[in-house]
């Protein structure tokens, strides 16, 4: 087994009860050792212990290799929990359209929008959408992303939703050692089909029960707004998906409330995603809830300038997780450090808030247990930062703020 040691490192441990954590106090609470040494063997962390609280010769196996963080920040890899990141062709001319002055739901009611994207998905082959998802995977390694959620969505038809769904599980296969832990989920209730009145009907009776079969307990998500699935769509998709034993995530109330994330929460939905349109009930609802509420700036910062009052979430006592939302159309960003120096400016959070809304939390969501702090046992996907205060993460922006990424206890970068 081969073992790392990382001394001299201000660790940001996180460390604690298992689960998302939540409101004012539970999210700001980093768990920070200033003066730590970190051992890993395997491809796991055995321990953090400030400097010189082990005799070294004693306890450290030969041949564990050393590195000296120099003061530098350790901290858990991110965990980013909301990604398309599996698509075809680009969306240009939709974006000169856009900055332009097109609304963005009048270019889907256009046939653009992820239309556009379904036809490039449909049209490529297998190895082209698989070059260009191991592609970004590489971009989100270099920027600290250690794991992954990847949606399917574009596929939409029985056929192509699968197909999708099984590249992103042949892209899982070699996660964790090329590139991040990727964990699927299965977004069959994305857009409707111009040309496929049947669409949503076949989404439910057909394509459903095929992804249950092949991806048993796989998350399943919809997208509910004006132009995607209505409410009442996407309340017997999730019906029929909780019945075959399906955790639920839902896009919800990203331009219009429909009552959506208050169906979802009282459903326990794993999480509710974007409520940039929120009420202020709403948001405290979620926040009253189990349900984790996942964030995405980059959507506002590329689309509208428009964001989620996360502040509101965690001061009401709730859970809250960031993600880049990665996609050809509405976010072209696969950087969490660009993700939490806009949820603290955007979104309202303190940087901490942003930290443990990049690791734990967005772990929490995806059901994984064994990551998002540096814990004995916990699986060895760390970050040595440049920075020597993990506040930099949150203020500086624009550059990766990463010099070593561990990747299941091996240097995969630096
Ligand atoms: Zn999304």
């Amino acid at each position: 087994v081969s073992g790392l040691l990382i001394t001299n490192a201000r660790a940001v441990t996180l460390a604690g009860p298992p689960g998302a954590r939540r409101g004012r106090a539970g999210m700001n609470d980093l768990g920070v050792v200033p003066r730590a040494d970190i051992l890993v063997m395997g491809q796991r962390i055995v321990d953090v212990v400030p400097v010189g609280a082990r005799s070294r010769s004693r306890t450290i196996p030969p041949g564990v290799r050393i590195i000296d963080a120099e003061g530098r920040v350790v901290m858990p890899g991110f965990v980013d929990p909301h990604t398309h990141a599996l698509w075809a062709g680009d969306r240009l001319d939709e974006w000169d359209a856009k900055r332009a002055g097109t609304p963005y739901l009048d270019i889907l009611k256009a046939g653009g929008g992820i239309m556009s994207t379904v036809r490039a998905v449909r049209a490529a082959t297998d190895a082209q959408l698989a070059a260009g998802l191991a592609s970004r995977l590489a971009t989100m390694l270099a920027s600290g992303t250690t794991t992954v959620e990847i949606k399917s969505g574009y596929g939409l038809s029985p056929e192509h939703e699968l197909r999708m769904l099984r590249l992103i599980a042949a892209a899982a296969r070699e996660g964790g050692q090329l590139w991040p832990t990727v964990i699927a989920t299965a977004l069959l209730g994305h857009a409707l089909d111009p040309d496929d009145p049947t669409l949503v009907e076949r989404t439910i009776t057909d394509t459903l029960p095929r992804v249950t079969r092949e991806f048993p307990r796989i998350a399943v998500d919809a997208f509910c707004e004006d132009g995607a699935w209505s409410l009442a769509d996407c309340v017997r998709l999730f019906d029929a998906a909780r019945r075959a034993g399906h955790p639920i995530r839902v896009h919800t109330d990203q331009f219009t409330t429909k009552g959506m994330t208050d169906w979802a929460v009282e459903h326990a939905a794993a999480s509710v995603d974007h409520l940039e349109a929120s009420s202020r009930e709403t948001l405290a609802r979620v926040a009253a809830s189990s349900t984790v509420a996942c964030l995405l700036p980059c959507t506002g910062f590329h689309t509208d300038g428009r964001y989620a009052d996360g502040r509101a979430i965690i001061d009401g006592g709730g859970a809250v997780a960031i993600a880049t939302n990665c996609n050809p159309g509405s976010s072209p960003c696969s950087s969490m450090p660009m993700a939490i120096a806009l949820a603290v400016r955007k979104n309202g959070l303190s940087p901490a808030e942003a930290i443990v809304g990049a690791t734990r939390n967005a772990a929490a969501l995806l059901g994984l247990g064994d990551r998002g702090g540096l814990e004995p046992g916990a699986r060895a996907d760390l970050l040595i930062l440049r920075h020597e205060n993990e506040r930099e993460l949150a203020h500086e922006f624009g550059a990766s703020p990463v010099d070593a990424v561990v990747l299941g206890g091996r240097v995969a970068l630096g």
